[in-house]
């Protein structure tokens, strides 16, 4: 028999390396895949806290190849994914009218396709278990619109059908299917370098602050263990109450 482990994409950038920080910290006998495009210094820097519970994938989310060798290595090392965290993503805001095509299907790809292709790759082991936990990272751009981001609304809305069309399909193999929805979160990700600007969205969140990763971190935490069993296709948004 296999022993499971958890897949965090995106795992160098904020909300992915302090979600696969909170698994290794909250459960002692997980072991945890960060998946990796560039820049490792933060996943290799978790990897080294935890060496023996703790593995890195060269993983673009966006390329079916990579996604089958990154689940072969895990099948190699006698491992199966039964919790799968979409996390990788970007945004690129642009204006409809002035908007390159490059800009549209890149953040399609990563926001979207990568939830399509990840979660196929990994949905054949979590039916061989009858167990599995996909937590897909959508956002609050995806309920509220935003102007200039008619890519990744649309990606990340679209991420948030998928899960509820998926949860239905696997329901009944015990594989619970559910997105967030982060406000705005202090990562790189939302960095814009203007302080004034930061003062000006703080004063539209009701608590007065951006979130931090690892509070994001622990609703992941939560969905992912067994507890959690009868949560399936919900919405979880976490944005200090803006929305
Ligand atoms: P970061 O920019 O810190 O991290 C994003 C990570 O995704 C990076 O490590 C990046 O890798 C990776 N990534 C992007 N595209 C790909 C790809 N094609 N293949 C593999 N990895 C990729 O941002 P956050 O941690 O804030 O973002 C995490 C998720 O949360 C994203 O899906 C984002 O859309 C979502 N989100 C964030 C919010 C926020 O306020 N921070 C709000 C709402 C949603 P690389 O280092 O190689 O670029």
């Amino acid at each position: 028999m296999s022993a499971h482990a958890i897949l965090i994409t995106g795992a160098n950038g904020g909300i992915g390396n302090a979600t696969a920080r909170y698994f290794l910290e909250h459960d002692e006998s997980c072991y945890v895949y960060l998946g990796i495009r560039s820049g490792r210094n933060e996943a290799d820097a978790l990897a080294a806290d935890f060496p023996e519970r703790c593995g890195v994938l060269s993983l673009d989310v966006t390329k079916a190849a990579e996604w089958e060798s990154s689940l072969a290595k895990v099948a190699a090392e006698d491992r199966v994914i039964t919790v799968l965290v979409n996390n990788a993503g970007h945004h690129d805001d642009h204006l409809m009218a002035n908007m390159p095509l490059e800009a549209f299907s890149s953040v399609i790809e990563s926001n979207l396709n990568s939830v399509f292709l990840g979660s196929q790759a990994v949905l054949r082991g979590m039916m061989g278990e009858r167990f599995g936990r996909i937590i897909n990272i959508s956002s609050l751009s995806a309920l509220l619109a935003p102007l200039g981001q008619t890519n990744y609304a649309a990606a990340k809305a679209g991420v948030i059908a998928m899960t509820g069309s998926l949860a239905k399909e696997v329901a009944r193999m015990s594989i619970t299917v559910n997105a967030i929805c982060p406000g705005y979160i202090e990562t790189s990700a939302i960095e814009t370098g203007d302080p004034e600007q930061a003062k000006a969205r703080k004063k539209t969140i009701p608590m007065r602050r951006f979130g931090k990763p690892r509070e994001v971190a622990a609703a992941v935490f939560f969905l992912a263990t067994k507890d959690a069993a009868y949560i399936t296709g919900a919405t979880l948004k976490i944005d200090g109450g803006i929305f």
